[in-house]
């Protein structure tokens, strides 16, 4: 079955950032995607909380998060090294590639080698951003998805629209009409139907496959171990039943000993879904051994750069490598929860997604403008285990392309007009009053309706009030003047004051205030 992700195409087409907003609209048109989105979120968002408080003591699991991935990406030449030997030690092979075509020509050398034309993919966001699916399709090598949403999705033709909950996007009927065709079998919209007849196709698949793939959630470098957490259990059947296994990871995903591996599952899960720990946590160390009952019998391990190294060293960026992928960030973000994952145009959406995108690719120019996809409120800096300051990468970002001057030129005349404005009190002045004349066109009743050029998209949707006549400082003026005559009316209509004579007390007042004192 080979699978053309017709979204990717149209997103590689048309640009991620020319394209933002025309994505952005169709989603907000679209009432069920915002329903389905706010509902899932609002669902992953709560759990979290609740775990949370039951786990205590977050803040400290949070600080201990921090420390470890801060660490880890700090000496990760020497962590990657160690990973390395333990691995190929276990008996397992490693091949370092510096981008995404070399991950690809890898990883086709190694189905070559074994004449594979069927692969089964546990979930591998990785394998994502290379676009791998498309590139075994073209040399008529099937890869199957067989992570429940991705399998859907793979159905639909479609890209994940979050980070662990691919098919976020999707209600049970939508589900039941694409299994419904795949099948050519009428199949009710109900989740035990459908899950039953995806666990019956993938298992055939499973079977016989030459090669399993899967991500890796984290490497441990002591021992060389892949970490893989789940909650279907295929991630197990994708790495044990099919001869070769093959691990397709970032070169960021590692901790240094079982002990930090600890600490980040427990971060991992509860921040993810809410829960303890996941289904299913499978730490796998080498290919099978001659004790081993099941296993592959040769195990690859493909470790990826493709832009990371280049954020190794900057002040500002490097903390994102310290990303576990828990999606947290997502649930709690504003604008994913309104517009979806796929507006991204990207395999990475929410904050994460518009922090990381542009900087693996290294592209300021279209996936730049992901930066600009966020309202700056700092919800998912509050909610990352790792706490990455996503909010303020996002402005360094938007500092970046300023700096580069991709910015629209009318955005730029309009800083250099604020500027002049503003750099002087004398300007400032003039320009304020002729902004009440020039406003007078664009709105009524004291508000702007149909903003000019490119403010009509914020006038669109908001209120933008008009400027008074006079300011808050001409006002001020004149109030200080009528308070300064006010005053000295005051001060004229008061009867004289006594002389100091008149007030001088009798001796009878005296012997009284004396009495008074006694
Ligand atoms: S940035 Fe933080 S919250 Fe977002 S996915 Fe990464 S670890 Fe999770």
């Amino acid at each position: 079955m080979s699978e053309n992700r017709n979204k990717a195409t149209a997103v590689a087409e048309e640009g991620i950032g020319s394209g933002l907003h025309r994505r952005t609209e169709e989603a907000l048109s679209n009432p069920f995607l915002r329903k389905a989105v706010a509902f899932t979120t609002d669902k992953l968002r709560s759990g979290r909380l609740q775990a949370m408080e039951d786990f205590g003591s977050w803040e400290e699991w949070r600080e201990r998060g921090r420390a470890i991935r801060e660490h880890t990406i700090s000496h990760l030449d020497y962590y990657l090294n160690q990973f390395a030997d333990n691995v190929v030690r276990a008996g397992g092979h490693v091949h370092f590639c510096q981008e995404a075509g070399e991950a690809v020509k890898t990883f086709l050398d190694i189905a070559k080698k074994h004449q594979t034309k069927l692969v089964v993919k546990g979930k591998s966001m990785v394998s994502e951003e290379i676009h791998l699916n498309q590139h075994l399709a073209e040399e008529g090598i099937d890869a199957i998805e067989t992570d429940l949403g991705e399998y859907i999705l793979q159905l639909a033709k479609e890209t994940p629209s979050h980070l662990i909950i691919p098919a976020i996007h999707k209600n049970k009927e939508q589900i039941a009409d694409l299994f419904t065709e795949d099948s050519g079998q009428p199949m009710a919209p109900e989740t035990s139907t459908l899950a039953q007849y995806a666990r019956q196709k993938l298992r055939q698949y499973f079977l016989e496959a030459g090669i399993g793939l899967t991500g890796c959630n984290f490497g441990v470098a002591e021992s060389g171990s892949i970490t893989l957490v789940s909650n279907e259990g295929n991630g197990r059947m994708v790495s044990t039943v099919p001869k070769v296994h093959v691990v397709i990871m970032g070169m960021e995903r590692l901790v240094p000993t079982f002990e930090d591996l600890e600490v980040v599952l427990n971060l991992l899960a509860r921040s993810a879904t809410g829960q303890k720990l996941t289904v299913y946590t499978s730490i796998l160390t080498g290919p099978k051994q001659p004790q081993d009952l099941d296993g592959p019998e040769e195990l690859h391990v493909i470790v990826l750069d493709n832009g990371r190294s280049a954020q190794l060293g900057d002040p500002v960026f490097q903390e994102v490598l310290h990303c576990i992928r828990c999606a947290a960030c997502l649930n709690v973000c504003p604008v994913y929860r309104h517009i979806g994952g796929h507006s991204y145009g990207s395999v990475y959406s929410g904050p994460i997604g518009a922090v990381l995108t542009p900087l693996l690719k290294q592209d300021m120019k279209e996936a730049g403008e992901l930066a600009y996809a966020s309202s700056l409120c700092g919800a998912c800096y509050e909610a990352c285990p790792v706490k990455i300051p996503l909010h303020d990468m996002l402005v360094q970002l938007r500092n970046r392309k300023v700096k580069l001057k991709m910015t629209p030129w009318a955005e730029r005349m309009a800083f250099k007009t604020f500027q002049t404005a503003f750099g002087s009190v004398k300007v400032y002045r003039m320009a304020t009053k002729a902004a009440y004349y020039l406003q007078k066109p664009f709105g009524s009743n004291g508000i702007i309706r149909n903003g000019p050029g490119p403010l009509a998209g914020w006038t669109q949707s908001r209120f933008f009030p008009m400027k008074p006549k006079l300011s808050f400082r001409d006002k001020w003026q004149t109030l200080q003047q009528e308070m300064k005559r006010a005053q000295a009316d005051e001060k004229k209509a008061a009867p004289p004051a006594q002389s100091p004579a008149a007030s001088k007390p009798s001796s009878d007042q005296t012997a009284d205030t004396g009495r008074e004192r006694s």
